[in-house]
């Protein structure tokens, strides 16, 4: 599987969203003209931004530019794709993630049905919605240059709809192509993956990532880029819903002392992965290796190794169930004591295969 940098600076194309991508978009302008891209990698380094730059490169009008040079950003077609209403681009993303991405109004299977129950937004891309993509990849292109679908998340699709897609991309459309955005490739039938080309987005270099964050009033971005693994959009969503780096580098030490008010009201799969980070971190240093996630000086040494792996096992396991429904108070406060008694579990006092029962308030 081929990667595709991003360590090469900006040039050339107009209106990327993420200065990392610049490279990437010019590699797979280049090399990649089949007619279903699946573009993949970890969470929140610009899989769907990506999508819609190569969409917007594709269907940009302004011809004196070689392919590798667009978007212009300026033609009509780029500014039809960037007010979001450009006749051949079609953009499907579940319900509950149209209004943070700002694409509410494409795709509106089941929108007045929903309106009027007050149901749930759907996570899923639904069967609906792919018919109306395929009804939408056979006609014939408004404007001349082809028909765009992006698909975001791509594991989204129900089975139905990934059913449906599939027999799509064995028979694709004339002038149809689709762009498929994942941070979970793994999720998709491999019939799927096989009938895409492959593009593999990796974490941007830190130093690119840390100024995109201080250009939004970061402070401190090299903290939370590196609490969040190095995804830029990510450390981004976590300072805008009030987590900084003082508040980060303040976790081990108020987990270590049981206070749970340090993760309440985070959502429960934050919780749960900040405390796998915690875990990590803890065990890393017990193992004199650097840590990954927190700076060294927010970590307190002394947590035997057993009983970190215990606590890891078992938080593992929680981490395939946080959208159950608990009760997330009770839950984060059982998770907070379990996590301090790991901590301050010496080398010598803890067993390998040892580990608490975690009530978790179900
Ligand atoms: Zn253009």
């Amino acid at each position: 599987m081929s990667t595709i940098g991003s360590d090469e600076p900006a040039s050339g194309q107009a209106g990327l969203p993420l200065p990392w991508l610049a490279e990437p978009l010019r590699q797979t302008l280049a090399t990649r003209r089949g007619h279903a891209l699946l573009i993949h990698g970890p969470g929140a380094v610009g899989q769907f931004e990506l999508a819609l730059a190569l969409a917007q490169a594709w269907l940009c009008e302004q011809t004196s530019l070689a392919l590798l040079e667009r978007p212009c950003g300026a033609c009509a077609a780029c500014r039809l794709v960037a007010a979001r209403s450009h006749p051949d681009l079609l953009v499907l993303v579940p319900e509950a993630l149209r209004e943070s991405l700002g694409w509410s109004g494409d795709a509106g299977e089941g929108e007045d049905e929903r309106e009027s129950s007050k149901k749930k937004p759907s996570k899923d891309i639904r069967i609906e919605a792919i018919r109306a993509a395929i009804a939408f990849a056979t006609t014939t292109s408004a404007r001349g240059r082809g028909k765009l679908i992006v698909v975001h998340p791509a594991e989204r699709m129900n089975p139905a709809a990934a059913n449906a897609f599939l027999k799509t991309l064995e028979e694709p459309a004339g002038d149809s192509r689709f762009l498929l955005c994942s941070a979970a490739a793994d999720a998709l039938a491999a019939t799927i993956r096989s009938r895409c080309q492959d593009v593999a987005l990796i974490v941007p270099p830190p130093a690119l990532a840390e100024a995109w964050l201080a250009a939004r009033g970061v402070a401190e971005p090299g903290v939370l880029l590196a609490g969040c693994g190095g995804r830029p959009q990510e450390a981004l969503d976590w300072a805008e819903s009030g987590v900084d780096a003082t508040a980060w580098r303040a976790l081990p030490g108020r987990v270590a002392r049981g206070d749970a008010s340090a993760l309440r009201g985070w959502p429960l799969a934050r919780v749960v992965d900040a405390l796998q980070k915690l875990c990590h971190d803890a065990a890393a240093l017990a193992c004199g290796a650097q840590p990954r996630y927190f700076p060294a000086a927010s970590l307190s040494s002394g947590a035997g190794v057993p009983s970190l792996l215990a606590w890891n096992r078992e938080l593992t396991r929680l981490a395939v169930d946080v959208e159950h429904p608990w009760s997330a108070d009770l839950a984060v406060e059982s998770l907070v004591e379990r996590s301090r008694e790991a901590l301050k579990t010496p080398r010598s006092a803890a067993r390998e295969g040892e580990g608490l029962s975690l009530n978790s308030g179900r």
